[in-house]
């Protein structure tokens, strides 16, 4: 399996994170990733940048040295199943959103709060992705999220982060969830969320895992810019006209 799109990287306008887009740019070239999303933490993170942020990516260029870089955000699960706080008037701004469940936004309580709020995110209609749902600290209804997932149009998220050195015990979360997304004919995209560009482009793990347990690359998002933006025109999302030769590069 060759994956080739990045959907999930931080810069440092997360304060956490240690890369410029250049430094992702140049990362991309080297390891053969033909298009990549920044997604820096949105500002209830304690990390995240002002919202200015977000609004200005439109400065930076779509394409460098044939390499496509998407402006995205990761936004937060917001408590009480009040979806994720993505203003309404950034969404022209953003071309793929990831909505994740993060400790210091909401506090972890039970399963069935859990699954309440991840659908009230999924159905929000301001998300593509959801981010990391592995997370041993938040429990789900993975069958029902799953289910909620494909009917909204919104790929569950494998993070290769999740199996190295991120949220421990996400292991036979993220094996359950692929089994599922196989039964229930659903997608996934293959993340790093990288915090430097080193990072970029890792998601070896994923692939080994999902081979394993013979998980489809069929069902695969990011084996393929053309897939990728695909996807992204199912959510009207404009970035994908101006990129006309990668959203016709399909494999
Ligand atoms: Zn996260
Ligand atoms: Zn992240």
């Amino acid at each position: 399996m060759q994956i080739r799109c990045d959907t999930h990287a931080h810069t440092v306008a997360s304060t956490h994170a240690y890369s410029t887009v250049h430094d992702y740019w140049a990362a991309a070239k080297q390891k053969g990733i033909d298009l990549f999303a920044i997604t820096d933490h949105a500002p209830t993170m304690p990390d995240g940048p002002h919202w200015w942020h977000f609004g200005n990516m439109k400065v930076l260029p779509r394409m460098v040295d044939g390499i496509a870089m998407l402006r995205g955000v990761e936004a937060n699960i917001l408590p009480d199943c009040s979806g994720t706080d993505i203003p309404e008037n950034l969404k022209p701004f953003l071309d793929i959103a990831i909505a994740s469940f993060h400790e210091p936004v909401i506090p972890p309580s039970d399963c069935a709060t859990h699954t309440r709020a991840a659908i009230a995110a999924i159905s929000s209609g301001c998300i593509q992705i959801l981010g990391h749902p592995g997370n041993p600290n938040f429990p789900l209804d993975y069958e029902e999220v799953v289910r909620a997932a494909r009917d909204h149009n919104v790929a569950i998220e494998i993070n290769n982060s999740s199996f190295m050195h991120s949220r421990a015990g996400s292991e036979p979360n993220c094996l359950k969830l692929m089994e599922l997304v196989d039964r229930l004919d659903w997608k996934v995209v293959f993340a790093s969320d990288a915090h430097s560009a080193f990072s970029l482009g890792e998601v070896d793990t994923c692939i080994a895992k999902a081979e394993k347990i013979g998980f489809p690359s069929s069902r695969v998002l990011s084996t393929s810019p053309g897939r990728l933006l695909q996807f992204l025109a199912e959510h009207d999302k404009p970035v994908v006209a101006e990129l006309p030769e990668l959203a016709a590069d399909f494999r």
